[in-house]
């Protein structure tokens, strides 16, 4: 997307405005295993919405120590906070997407 002149251009990875702080509870992943599940990620061939093929047990990473850069460098934010407490992965997928509007 090309940003035209005079407009903003949201922020994904900001929390909006009226949006409540996130929780203490959640300033850390807590390894729920959302953001391995819903987006796709190019670098792993990982499709939208399906968990990651290294993703095990525990929702923990299996290949931790070699996982890509994308995943290296990913951070958590407030939609952690969103959708950690959630009961099941399948749900805390969905919440992701939805946020993302994918
Ligand atoms: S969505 Fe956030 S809390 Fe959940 S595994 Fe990813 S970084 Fe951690
Ligand atoms: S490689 Fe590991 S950290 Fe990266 S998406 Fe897959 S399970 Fe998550």
């Amino acid at each position: 997307m090309t940003a035209v002149e005079g407009e903003t251009v949201p922020d994904l990875f900001t929390a909006p405005d009226d949006y409540p702080p996130r929780s203490v509870w959640q300033r850390d992943c807590t390894v729920c295993g959302a953001c391995c599940t819903a987006p796709d990620i190019a670098a792993l061939a990982k499709p939208l919405g399906t968990p990651c093929v290294n993703l095990g047990a525990g929702c923990l990473c299996t290949v931790y120590a070699s996982r890509p850069a994308v995943c290296r460098n990913y951070r958590p934010d407030w939609v952690c906070g969103e959708v950690a407490p959630l009961p099941t992965l399948e749900a805390r997928a969905a919440r992701f997407l939805e946020i993302y509007g994918l």
